[in-house]
């Protein structure tokens, strides 16, 4: 069964189109990654699946139940982060995660040994009994960690958990996720930032201005655009326009201060050329760089445009 299918999903805010017709699943034991710049319409996509917000057209599924037609079973498996901090200032960070325990159904000691275990495991058990307005950005981001995983869903949903905090505080949750999906949790990881999705999640949706760009491994995503590589070259004098261009398996060539970038086929075929390119022309190669493509730069070439904003 997976635990999440979201199928042909369709909303618009007044005149913005926020989602066109998305559509994805996840398979058992996954951490996906649903990834894009701001505006992209990943939160309206969590919001949709949380039943915060309703959808004008499509389906979704978690763990084969329909949200419309069964949305307490739905809903009841999973656990949700939001982007905007959900937390009560004015109570204790244990307080807080007691609270939204009792919301989930838990109770008695299964609630008191529940809000223990999770806090230990976003490390606030020393902070647990200060007020939650004490905390710092990062200590309310795992705090709001707590609260939407205190209840062990099936399918935890986090919408940008570390944007904005300490490098520790991300490392804590990226070391966190990774633990819960070691225990078999399923997760669905919104982010902007590539680098997190690349390091944390098997496969990926790359979403843009509402519409589902592409979506799998990273491999599959290399696998989309024909440059598959990028190559630095350091080289000792100018190098005459067009000259690299026009190598078989080089796509795009830029220039940055004294280095040369190349987009360029996975070949080896190519490194040769561009040596014996170079050589021709009595240029020295100083330094060179060969690194496979990532998500920055496949978001670049399938829509034109960058990711960070
Ligand atoms: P993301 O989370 O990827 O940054 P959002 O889902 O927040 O994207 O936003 C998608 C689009 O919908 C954006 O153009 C945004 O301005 C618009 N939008 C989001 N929420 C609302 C709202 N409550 N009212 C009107 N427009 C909204
Ligand atoms: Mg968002």
């Amino acid at each position: 069964m997976k635990p999440l299918e979201v199928k042909n999903i369709v909303k618009s805010y007044d005149k913005t189109l926020a989602l066109s017709d998305v559509s994805f699943s996840m398979n058992e034991g996954e951490i996906y990654g649903l990834l894009g710049p701001n505006g992209a319409g990943k939160s309206t996509m969590i919001n949709i699946i949380s039943g915060l917000i309703t959808k004008d057209a499509g389906q979704v599924l978690i763990q084969g139940h329909d949200l419309d037609k069964e949305m307490r079973t739905a809903k009841s498996l999973l656990g949700v982060v939001p982007q905007e901090l959900a937390i009560y200032p004015d109570l204790s960070g244990r307080a807080n995660v007691s609270f939204f325990g009792s919301l989930y159904g838990l109770s008695g000691n299964e609630l008191k040994k529940s809000v223990e275990e999770v806090l230990e495991f976003v490390g606030l058990t020393d902070r647990a009994k200060d007020l939650a307005k004490t905390y710092s950005g990062g200590m309310k981001r795992r705090l709001n960690m707590a609260c939407g995983m205190v209840h062990r869903p099936k399918l935890l949903i986090l919408d940008e958990p570390t944007v904005g905090i300490d490098p520790q505080s991300r490392k804590h949750i990226m070391d966190a996720l990774v633990k819960l999906h070691d225990e078999g949790m399923n997760i669905l990881y919104t982010t902007h930032y590539m680098e997190e999705a690349q390091a944390l999640c098997k496969r990926i949706a790359i979403m843009d201005q509402g519409q589902m760009i592409a979506q799998g491994t990273l491999s599959d995503l290399r696998g989309l655009l024909n440059e598959k590589r990028n190559i630095v070259l350091s080289v000792d004098s100018p190098v005459k326009a067009g000259l690299l261009e026009e190598i078989e398996g080089v796509y795009d060539v830029s220039f940055s201060n004294g280095s040369v970038l190349i987009k360029g086929d996975d070949s080896t075929e190519l490194i040769k050329r561009l040596i014996d390119t170079l050589n021709r022309e009595n240029i020295d190669i100083r330094d060179m760089r060969i690194e496979e493509i990532n998500l920055e730069d496949i978001f670049l070439g399938l829509t034109g445009r960058k990711l960070r904003d």
